[in-house]
């Protein structure tokens, strides 16, 4: 209905239960897996699609 879907951004599955979380940049990120989860904590800008990347070098 108007239940907001989390998805993974790991793996793209879409979350129903908030069984793994993890935070990054302030924001709360859920996943299917413990591994997903994992997978997301050790390079979390790999798997985010907007990245804040700073300029200017
Ligand atoms: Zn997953």
């Amino acid at each position: 209905m108007t239940t907001p879907t989390t998805t993974d951004p790991v793996c793209g599955m879409p979350i129903r239960d908030a069984e793994y979380a993890a935070s990054f940049g302030g924001r709360d990120y859920q996943f299917c897996s413990s591994t997903c989860r994992a997978r997301f904590v050790v390079d979390p800008e790999h798997f985010l699609p907007t990245a804040p990347a700073p300029l200017g070098a």
